[in-house]
């Protein structure tokens, strides 16, 4: 634990220093221009492998970047209130939904019931993606492990753009050309980062 208090020692002197002028102009507001939407796994770091610095983008995060279908009433809805924040007040021109390598969640869809039952609220909340591992099931029956392991984070972030169009701010602000998509997917050992061209049907490397 130490090291976190160490942590917050080096960012005051070093860091903090580094970007005081940009805090002290995001004292009173932000405007960040991005929505990034990712898994909570440790190992993505969104500013640092979008190169961004404090204000620039909005993060959610959660287990398997799962979005919500829109529903009104939902009694604690996290990530659709954090959603409608960014859209609705803060404006935001992006929305980045990323997925990535290796991931837990997509991983645990895959386990039985007896393998999550000390998990359950990982369980519920992986029923917002049980659609992409029947999917995947279907289209890849013989499939190899790694092989379904992509497809499954790749796929997840598709089925999460959609759960994105049933908010009817964001349909509409899409179809006027005021918010763009994004779907990424990136991969942990290697920095590669692929975005979904809508026109091609697949991920295609960016940074490469
Ligand atoms: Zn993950």
């Amino acid at each position: 634990m130490k090291n976190l208090y160490n942590g917050a020692i080096s960012f005051r002197k070093k860091d903090f220093e580094t970007h005081k002028a940009l805090f002290g102009d995001l004292s009173n507001a932000q405007k960040p221009h991005t929505l990034f939407i990712g898994c909570s796994d440790s190992r993505l770091v969104p500013s640092l492998i979008t190169s961004t610095i404090p204000g620039e983008l909005f993060i959610i995060r959660n287990i398997a970047n799962i979005i919500p279908p829109y529903k009104k009433g939902n009694n604690f809805p996290a990530t659709s209130a954090a959603i409608e924040y960014a859209v609705l007040s803060l404006e935001v021109e992006n929305i980045i939904v990323c997925g990535h390598s290796n991931c837990g969640g997509c991983a645990s869809l895959y386990k039985t019931e007896e393998q999550m039952k000390d998990l359950a609220h990982t369980n519920l909340w992986l029923e917002l993606a049980r659609p992409v591992k029947n999917r995947v099931m279907q289209m890849l029956p013989k499939a190899t492990f790694a092989e379904r392991e992509w497809m499954t984070e790749q796929m997840n972030v598709l089925e999460q753009i959609n759960h994105l169009f049933t908010y009817p701010y964001i349909l509409e602000r899409f179809n006027n050309d005021k918010l763009s998509i994004i779907g990424w997917y990136y991969v942990i050992e290697t920095g590669d980062i692929y975005n979904y061209d809508v026109d091609k049907g697949y991920f295609e490397l960016i940074n490469g």
